[in-house]
């Protein structure tokens, strides 16, 4: 399914701008929403689930009015958002029955066939009479999958679902996130680059409220080639030098010492050499274009 965003605006009560004028359509693939904290991408994705209202501006879901018609588009949706915070002292079997019946699957044999099968594909059959109170980062974000793929989504909102996972733990919930499945519009929303490097064929970048960049991931990386410089600096005296005359993309601490990218359509000089660009690298000029603005 595409989703059609036109002209969201949304502002707190306390005069916070989370959207500002936003249009953006995403496609029926995995899509990566980029920004960092604050950009407005937990904002922008309650509102597609119809868990608040923009102020001005609306929503389409092959020809469904997302903002209208709520409980048409909860009954296709599974969501899983930032702070699920629900862990209680039952198990995953039980809760994920509990869930089914509330989004009306009230056929215990149809009911017991899903919950099975979605154990299974989250890895969770194993522990699915263990008190989820009990369960590691990584197996409740697991759980928070298996109870979005409730019911047969065609839409899956998932809201920075990596923060806080160790690096397997990760792992294996992009891989169980890349296999939920064609004909499904995910919206993998994330501050971390690599989460969409690694699973989206587009993406999105979002700051301050503002849409700076919709498109191919690959595309991006190739408006950049060529033009990524990268040199291990001295000192903090030549960084600081760099970072005055140079668009010092990024710097890293490589074993103490700072390894730099610069974003420069030719050799910003000695040391330097061309170096392949990362969507880390569109991530930064990005937001920093934004902010010379
Ligand atoms: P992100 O998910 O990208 O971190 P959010 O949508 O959570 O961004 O927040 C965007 C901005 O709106 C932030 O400045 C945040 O502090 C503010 N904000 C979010 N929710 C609320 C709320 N319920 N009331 C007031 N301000 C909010």
């Amino acid at each position: 399914m595409a989703l059609t965003i036109t002209n969201l605006s949304k502002t707190y009560p306390n005069g916070v701008q989370a959207l500002k004028n936003l249009t953006l359509t995403i496609p029926n693939v995995m899509f990566g929403l980029l920004g960092p904290n604050g950009a407005g991408k937990s904002s922008l994705m309650r509102t597609i689930a119809t868990l608040q209202d923009p102020d001005e501006g609306s929503i389409d879901l092959d020809g469904l009015d997302v903002l209208a018609r709520k409980d048409d588009v909860r009954r296709i949706l599974g969501y899983l958002p930032q702070e699920f915070g629900v862990y209680p002292k039952i198990s995953a079997t039980d809760l994920l029955h509990h869930l089914a019946v509330m989004k009306g699957i009230t056929n215990k044999g149809e009911r017991t066939a899903m919950v099975d099968a979605i154990l299974n594909q989250t890895n969770l059959w194993d522990y699915r009479k263990k008190s989820l109170s009990t369960y590691s980062g990584g197996m409740k974000q697991r759980f928070g999958i298996a109870q979005a793929l409730l019911a047969n989504p065609k839409l899956i909102i998932v809201d920075e679902p990596t923060a806080g996972l160790d690096p397997a733990e990760r792992n294996r919930f992009l891989n169980l996130l890349s296999s939920v499945g064609a004909g499904v519009t995910v919206i993998l929303s994330t501050h971390i680059v690599q989460d969409v490097r690694e699973l989206c064929p587009r993406m999105a970048i979002i700051s301050n409220g503002e849409l700076l960049l919709e498109g191919a991931p690959n595309d991006a990386l190739n408006s950049l080639a060529g033009r990524i410089w990268s040199k291990v600096v001295a000192s903090d005296d030549e960084l600081r030098a760099l970072e005055a005359n140079f668009q010092v993309v990024s710097s890293h601490l490589v074993g103490g010492l700072h390894e730099v990218r610069v974003f420069a359509d030719s050799s910003p000089g000695d040391g330097f050499r061309s170096v392949e660009s990362d969507l880390e690298d569109v991530y930064f000029i990005n937001l920093a274009r934004q902010g010379k603005r």
